[in-house]
């Protein structure tokens, strides 16, 4: 089982991949907790560059399915394979978001790194979309920008996109509203504009309706 948590900066992600492990580790399971960009010692040096390096959108765009190419085969692939749950703190629909709506890369050229770095090659027996590495289901904290950039203002150091102006997040916010809805079985959109108690009760319940516990 492979879960990813998306949603703009501010959105409050962090806080609760770590109650949805806990439920996870109640019901027996094992879990892998990872992060993008990054979860691995390679990736996390990418993930720095591309934090704090100034860069144009291609350059990042490269660097992060960079790391994620190592993050797959080293980290997520493994783990699916041992059966347990993978959360993964952004996955793919972060790029598209961020590096394709947020920086104004090309879309569908995104669309092509992305079936590079999560497809099957031809030679390992894939040719098709549907051979796609993807999450089962993505948590999408969707939050008003606006919101966001009250909680971010003075909460910690921003890294180089944190610092972004709020029109930057409305080009990032409108980017995951695009994914999802080309994917809306796998995109369960939580209103992250709620206490945190309510947003965790949300969360939780998404994942037990789908039966993951
Ligand atoms: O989720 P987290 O806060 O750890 O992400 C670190 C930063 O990387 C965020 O500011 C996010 O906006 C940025 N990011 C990015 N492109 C990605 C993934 C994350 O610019 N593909």
């Amino acid at each position: 089982l492979f879960i990813s948590f998306e949603g703009i900066d501010g959105a409050g992600k962090s806080t609760h991949i770590d109650a949805v492990r806990q439920a996870f580790l109640d019901a027996g399971r094992t879990v892998t907790l990872t992060r993008e960009p990054g979860g691995t010692p390679l990736a996390e040096q990418l993930r720095n560059m591309v934090l704090n390096d100034p860069m144009d959108a291609m350059t990042e765009a490269l660097l992060v399915f960079a790391a994620r190419r190592d993050h797959v085969q080293k980290v997520i692939v493994p783990a699916l394979h041992k059966g347990d749950v993978v959360l993964c703190d952004r996955f793919s629909d972060a790029s598209f978001a961020y590096q394709g709506a947020g920086r104004g890369f090309d879309w569908q050229m995104l669309e092509t790194l992305e079936y590079w770095v999560q497809g099957k090659l031809p030679s390992q027996g894939g040719n098709s979309p549907a051979d796609l590495l993807k999450p089962q289901t993505t948590i999408w904290f969707d939050l008003p920008p606006a919101v966001a950039a009250v909680r971010l203002a003075g909460a910690r150091v921003p890294d180089k996109f944190e610092s972004q102006p709020q029109a930057f997040f409305e080009q990032v916010a409108k980017g995951y509203a695009r994914r999802a809805s080309s994917d809306p079985v796998r995109f369960a959109r939580i209103d992250a504009d709620q206490t945190p108690s309510e947003v965790r009760r949300d969360v939780i319940a998404v994942l037990s309706e789908r039966g993951y516990f």
